[in-house]
């Protein structure tokens, strides 16, 4: 068994949905019924006037439907790719009712937000408005980044504190190659930085700075800081060389164009960022590629669409299948992982069952890369003595605007939600810009 560096190769990981060339964009624009009620724009989280931008396409007007989709979604760029379309708006189209397929929403979103960064993605940048306090956001994800071009196009003065050394959260880190490159996302970051955002990089909280220090400077602070590490599977071999979190792993190909690769791979977990990693792994040249679940095929959390596409890339599956030790060479490496069959416990109070190790059932997997996609763990040490209340591990808000317990702080996207789409912390950002807007210009008025 061994690991080796695997380069990643363009046409490999030519992009799942390619962009619409321009004439096909017409034709697919003046498909649209331009629907009064639109339920495609009910169905986004952001509400994007859809039918409004899709008419600028059959216009001409691309800059102007940029336009339109920015209004509700400074991310458009991001999300006209990374959105789960066939749950959302394309899902509610009405071609379904007539038994036609849906408008292409999220390929016509991409094709105007691609016209507006090729040209530049230039927008007036808002004046400062004067004796209004600052405003800090903490994470550089879609959420912060959602608030503070919100707050920003307000007049508000605001900066992005981001942990890491590349901004953009997920969608730079975690999201698959094929979806989202990291430079798409990031010249995005860039785009808002271009409306007078500040982004700090490599500012860790409780390392570089304090929340105090910023309680010190800032009227208002977002916490938009996502989940953090993955969480834990408590079995033995865990800190062997080899073993990863899904995250980290889709992170690093994509920033540094390399990938370690495996002769056999396994990934754990049954959710969509449990199969990006498997795809990854396939992609960049890894042999076999396997991902265990220890609940059933109906169980599994992924969207079906990427399951589909799992299985055309040919990853195996083993359903209710769990890890209970991974084994490691001489060498500190992984050779392989152990697992149960498990089987259905009994449904709880809520009508779930919980999967259940089925004694003597262990069988070994030889591999040498694991990939842990178990969900992340929530951040609740960091806002511990702030008076924030937390529901389930989440920061736990008081109404649409996204204000804490603690009314100086507001909270949205994953470290809220416990983990949704990329578009539901847009919508939760912009809707605390907005909140945190009016609660400061109450406080100065
Ligand atoms: Fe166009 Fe479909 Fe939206 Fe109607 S529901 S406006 S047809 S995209």
């Amino acid at each position: 068994m061994s690991i080796t560096e695997g380069e990643v190769d363009d046409a490999i990981f030519a992009e799942l949905h390619p962009p619409l060339p321009k004439q096909d964009a017409i034709v697919e624009a003046n498909r649209c019924l331009f629907c009064f009620d639109a339920p495609c724009t009910q169905a986004c989280p952001t509400h994007i006037d859809v039918p409004r931008f899709i008419k600028k396409i059959t216009t001409g007007n691309l800059r102007g439907s940029a336009l339109t989709i920015l209004d509700s979604n400074i991310l458009g760029a991001s999300c006209s790719r990374v959105c789960p379309v066939e749950v959302l708006c394309e899902g509610a189209c009405v071609m379904h009712r007539y038994n036609k397929k849906p408008i292409e929403i999220g390929l016509l979103q991409r094709h105007a937000m691609d016209h507006f960064y090729d040209a530049g993605a230039k927008l007036p940048v808002p004046a400062l408005r004067p004796g209004l306090a600052r405003v800090a956001c903490i994470g550089g994800g879609p959420a912060s980044l959602a608030c503070a071009a919100e707050l920003r196009m307000r007049g508000f003065d605001v900066t992005v504190f981001e942990a890491r050394e590349w901004p953009g959260g997920l969608n730079t880190h975690g999201v698959a190659e094929y979806k989202l490159r990291a430079p798409d996302s990031l010249r995005e970051v860039k785009f808002i930085e271009s409306l007078g955002v500040e982004v700090k990089t490599g500012m860790r909280i409780g390392e570089i700075f304090q929340l105090e220090d910023l309680e010190r400077e800032f009227g208002a602070i977002f916490i938009g800081s996502g989940l953090g590490p993955t969480e834990k599977m408590n079995i033995p071999g865990e800190d062997l060389h080899g073993v990863l979190d899904a995250v980290s792993y889709i992170g690093y190909y994509k920033l540094t164009r390399t990938g370690p690769i495996g002769r056999r791979v396994v990934v754990i977990g049954g959710g969509n960022t449990a199969i990006d990693a498997a795809i990854a792994a396939k992609m960049l040249g890894s042999g076999e590629v396997y991902m265990v679940y220890r609940r059933g095929e109906p169980e599994m959390p992924a969207f079906n669409f990427e399951y589909e596409h799992a299985k055309k890339m040919g990853i195996n599956f083993l359903w209710q299948t769990a890890p209970v030790a991974i084994h490691g060479a001489e060498n500190g490496y992984v050779k392989g992982l152990e697992c149960v069959r498990t089987r259905m416990g009994e449904p709880d109070a809520t009508g779930r069952s919980t999967p259940e190790n089925a004694e003597g059932t262990n069988f070994q997997i030889p591999c040498d890369f694991v990939i842990v996609a178990l969900g992340q763990s929530k951040l609740t040490k960091l806002l511990a003595d702030k008076n924030i209340e937390f529901a389930s591990g989440c920061v736990k808000t008081t109404g649409r605007s996204g204000q804490t317990t603690n009314p100086k702080y507001f909270a949205g996207g994953d470290c809220v939600s416990g983990g949704r789409e990329v578009v539901d912390a847009v919508a939760e950002g912009k809707r605390a810009g907005v909140g945190i807007a009016k609660y400061l210009e109450n406080r100065n008025g």
